[in-house]
């Protein structure tokens, strides 16, 4: 996981200084460039998408030797499946063609004109056809958070919650890209006085502040895929917000855990971040004690330096409220180790699967993932900007997620993920 690029270079393409998207960063996503034109593969650079599937056409990225057509598709499985190295060739091959010194693109005006687009001209798609979900809950803080809130100080991590990356099998058909309205859903609920359900919308829903990254080539049906090989099995990450139905959650979750309060939504951010470009922000995850089984354990320990955000904008508001701060580089458990576990029975992972961190709370109170950590199970109310409070989400309300590296002067970000809360569809009931 070695830097192979000049993170200095320059592009022709302008980027603003506050940009998510220098020539370094080329993250991929799939994109319309207009209503009625079918979706292909992209590149993002500043504030523009350059249109793959017409470079590839052009015979530009043919050093890399990927198979015909393989930007042209309305998901990013089949260039993900092809070899790393290939994959790393066309990274560089588009990083030379957007280069200030490289004339072939910056002085063709109409290939310019037709290959790289406004981006707020085109539309974007699931960048990949997620084949299964699995979610985790990877975040010491937000487990013991979780923990104290509902077993008490004493008992707040559940025994095994030190010796594996607890984790769930989610729902797959209802990963949805950032900008997806999310339906308020439906459920069994108690009420805090009662002991039997009644049914309708949900009343406590939630956000929760978590990454996922998208597995690259698969492993066969009983072959686990060991810790330290995990990493080569990781395309990119993308922000993942995992909407939760915290009453429908405490009345369903045991023995089997999530199942209504998490399977009508998980939205991702439509720019997929590269393993490759993340490598300059690689840093060492947080010790472990107790020292985790044999096939737990990593030669190296390593994570990413990434700074997390979440904005409510209220229904009805304009201005949108900051209320978490965060970082990925909190999760005790690492991707390796999540996929090592997940593996470790012979389960059979391929290309297009999410696997999510759970969320990503930090130690101090302005870093906490989730409504039900922030506003403490709705004992502390959060005000908004123009009046009025929250302790979970009402209708009309937006959730903004961003995600952003910065050091040495380098600095991308994978843009944001959010979404709207609309009313519940109550008529079936
Ligand atoms: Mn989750």
């Amino acid at each position: 996981m070695e830097a192979v690029l000049d993170s200095d270079a320059r592009s022709f393409v302008p980027v603003p200084e506050a940009s998510h998207f220098p020539l370094y960063n080329l993250p991929y996503g799939i994109f319309s460039p207009s209503a009625g034109e079918s979706p292909r593969v992209g590149v993002r650079i500043g504030d523009h998408v350059l249109d793959l599937s017409i470079i590839a056409d052009m015979g530009l990225l043919e050093a890399a030797g990927l198979p015909h057509g393989i930007f042209s598709q309305p998901w990013l499985n089949a260039f993900m499946e092809q070899p790393a190295d290939n994959r790393r060739l066309v990274r560089i091959l588009i990083h030379g063609l957007l280069r200030e010194t490289e004339p072939t693109l910056r002085d063709d005006e109409s290939l310019r004109r037709r290959a790289l687009l406004p981006a707020d001209s085109v539309t974007m798609h699931m960048p990949v056809m997620i084949r299964d979900y699995t979610d985790f809950y990877s975040s010491r803080e937000h487990a013991t958070n979780v923990g104290i809130m509902f077993r008490g100080k004493e008992k707040a991590l559940m025994p095994n919650w030190l010796h594996m990356p607890v984790g769930y099998h989610g729902r797959a058909s209802s990963v949805v890209v950032s900008e997806t309205d999310i339906v308020r859903p439906c459920g069994q609920t108690v009420a805090a006085d009662g002991t039997v359900p009644g049914f309708g919308p949900s009343r406590l829903l939630d956000f929760e502040l978590e990454m996922g990254f998208l597995v690259a080539g698969g492993n066969a049906l009983g072959d686990p895929v060991s810790v330290d090989d995990a990493w080569d099995r990781i395309f990119g990450l993308v922000v993942v917000n995992d909407w939760s139905a915290r009453d429908i959650q405490k009345w369903e979750y045991q023995p089997l855990g999530p199942f209504n309060a998490k399977n009508f939504a998980t939205s991702i951010s439509p720019w997929v971040v590269t393993i490759d470009a993340l490598a300059p922000f690689a840093c060492a995850a947080p010790e472990q004690d107790p020292e985790p089984l044999p096939y737990l354990r990593e030669k190296q320990r390593r994570t990413f330096d990434i700074d997390l955000q979440v904005d409510l904008t209220a229904s009805g508001q304009e201005e949108a409220l900051t209320i978490c701060r965060s970082n990925f580089k909190h999760l005790y458990w690492t991707m390796a180790q999540q996929l090592a576990h997940h593996t470790c029975t012979g389960c059979n992972l391929g290309t297009g699967d999410l696997l999510a961190s759970g969320t990503i709370s930090g130690p101090d109170k302005g870093s906490y993932g989730s409504l039900l950590e922030i506003t403490w199970r709705g004992t502390e109310a959060i005000a908004l900007p123009s009046g009025g409070k929250r302790k979970f989400l009402a209708d009309g309300d937006r959730v903004t997620m961003s995600a952003l590296c910065e050091k040495d002067g380098l600095r991308l970000g994978f843009g944001e993920v959010t979404g709207r809360v609309l009313p519940a569809r109550t008529e079936a009931t």
